[in-house]
């Protein structure tokens, strides 16, 4: 079984300890109501060290996660992005995915969450492209998923929680146990939602579509700095709802996401999407994306955080 790329610390309510010490309790109350909030984020190698994407908007959406559910961080946002930093730079790491994690540890186990203790732990490690080193270019293949998200009136998209991701499982397992490297899920409405960790756009007659944040999305940074970049190349933006049939007969279809980054989709439901390969407005994107992620096109946003202090 594939394991993940261990680093040497991890940071735990406030300090550095070895990366197999980092424990909870199995009465935490996370282990049983998946009562976690969490963040992935990747840092990049670019041409003046190693510089973590958009992480204020990444510690802005971890605290607004954990809002919604009541939770109180016990750390400020300052105090979350030094730690991640530290992290970083304690491991020695030059490129890396980062996971903060909030969550209700272990007190009471009744449902009522409100008396556990809220506790932070920061991991980082090595890690490559999500769904295959050669997809940035050819795209994947994907379904339909016959899981649906759930309903706003459920669990709240827009909160990032570790209850959301058993949806997301169901949505992942089916797809590869089907020989698909994702799924994309309807939300109760009947229309597009995203996929199990990412959002979706696609392109027609030029113009960049993508879903509302009313359709049961996570609001995804990559999604925001993709609009963006979209806007600023000259392309028009629209956030509409999406029927699942429009996907089949776009000209492109791309995910958006962190893990992803920006992954042409090549075919849904064994129906080719556009020419059968990368499109060139997602190519385009692409370029835009990772040049700001390599540190070759100058920063203007200011999304990159170099780690070094
Ligand atoms: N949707 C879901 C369900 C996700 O898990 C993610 C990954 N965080 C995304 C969308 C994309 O969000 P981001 O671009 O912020 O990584």
């Amino acid at each position: 079984m594939a394991k993940l790329p261990e680093a040497e610390f991890i940071w735990f309510n406030g300090k550095l300890i070895p990366w197999h010490e980092a424990k909870i309790h199995v009465l935490s109350h996370v282990v049983h109501y998946g009562s976690s909030f969490f963040e992935g984020m990747r840092c990049y190698e670019t041409n003046q060290g190693a510089a973590i994407f958009r992480l204020d908007e990444h510690i802005d959406r971890l605290f607004d996660s954990c809002k919604i559910y009541r939770v109180e961080i016990p750390f400020s946002k300052q105090e979350i992005k030094e730690g991640i930093l530290e992290t970083i730079r304690t491991n020695k790491l030059s490129s890396c995915y980062v996971r903060p994690i909030v969550y209700r540890g272990y007190g009471l186990l009744s449902v009522d969450p409100l008396g556990c203790p809220v506790e932070v732990a920061i991991g980082a490690w090595n890690w490559g492209a999500y769904l295959g080193p050669d997809v940035l270019e050819n795209g994947v293949d994907v379904c339909v998923s016959s899981w649906t998200r759930p309903a706003p009136n459920t669990h709240p998209a827009l909160s990032k929680a570790g209850g959301n991701y058993l949806n997301s499982q169901l949505i992942r397992m089916e797809a590869i146990e089907n020989g698909y490297s994702e799924g994309i899920a309807l939300n109760t409405n009947g229309l597009i939602s995203e996929g199990s960790g990412e959002n979706i756009f696609l392109v027609q007659d030029n113009t960049v579509i993508t879903n509302s944040l009313a359709s049961s999305v996570l609001g995804g940074i990559t999604r925001n700095s993709v609009m963006t970049l979209a806007r600023e190349a000259g392309f028009e933006v629209v956030e509409q709802e999406i029927p699942r049939e429009m996907l089949y007969i776009a000209d492109e279809v791309f995910f958006a996401g962190s893990a992803v980054e920006v992954t042409p989709v090549r075919s849904i439901d064994r129906i080719t999407i556009g020419s059968g390969t990368r499109g060139p407005v997602t190519k385009t994107i692409q370029e835009l994306f990772f040049g700001i992620t390599t540190g070759q096109t100058s920063d203007i946003h200011g999304w990159m955080t170099l780690v070094k202090s």
